[in-house]
C-alpha cells in the first residue's frame, strides 16, 4: 500500500508514472511506483507495496527490490552476539560463603530426615572434593551442614518426645 503519510504530511493524490521509454502511441508505466502528491505541495515517488518513498525516482525503483517475490529471501545469519548472562555465568566467581551444591539450602535440608542429611553430607564432602575447592570453602559447607543436621536431631528428638507423650 502506498504510502497515506509522509514525514507527517499528507498524500493528497497518487498518479501513475510514465517511464522514461513511454510513447504516445505506446504508453508505458512504472508498475509499482506512484508520482505522491502531497498536502504541502511536494511530489515524491512511492512504493506501491509499502510506505516507503522518496523524492527521487530511482531510490524507490532500487527500494523495490526488496519487494521482488521470484528471488527468496537471504536466509537469515544466526547472531553471534553472545548474551551477556551466558558470558556472566562462565566468569561469575564461586560466592565463598555458599560454595555447596544447590541441595545445600536450608529449605530442602529441613526436609531430610537424618539418614538422607548424613547422605547429603557426604555427597557434599565428595562433590567439594571433586569441586577441588578452597579448604576453607569446604569446611564452611561442613559447618553449614552441621549446623542443620544439629537442629534436624533436635527437631526429631522433640518429635519423638512428643509421640510418646502422646502415646502414653
Ligand atoms: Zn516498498
Amino acid at each position: 500500500m502506498t504510502a497515506t503519510t509522509v514525514n507527517g504530511i499528507k498524500v493528497l493524490e497518487s498518479e501513475r508514472i510514465e517511464a522514461p521509454i513511454s510513447t504516445s502511441t505506446n504508453p508505458i508505466y512504472f508498475k509499482q511506483a506512484r508520482r505522491l502528491l502531497l498536502a504541502d505541495e511536494t511530489e515524491l515517488y512511492g512504493c506501491i507495496h509499502c510506505d516507503f518513498a522518496d523524492t527521487r525516482i530511482g531510490v524507490v525503483r532500487t527500494h523495490l527490490k526488496t519487494h521482488r517475490p521470484t528471488k527468496a529471501p537471504a536466509p537469515q545469519a544466526p547472531s553471534k552476539k553472545p548474551t551477556r548472562a551466558s558470558a556472566k555465568k562462565t566468569t561469575a566467581p564461586a560466592t565463598p560463603d555458599r560454595p555447596a551444591p544447590e541441595s545445600l539450602t536450608p529449605a530442602s535440608l529441613a526436609s531430610l530426615n537424618l539418614g538422607q542429611l548424613v547422605e547429603r553430607a557426604q555427597a557434599v564432602t565428595k562433590t567439594t572434593k571433586e569441586r577441588d575447592l578452597a579448604r576453607k570453602e569446604r569446611d564452611a559447607a561442613r559447618e553449614e551442614l552441621t549446623t542443620w543436621m544439629d537442629r534436624t536431631a533436635k527437631a526429631e528428638r522433640s518429635l519423638a518426645a512428643i509421640r510418646a507423650a502422646l502415646d502414653a
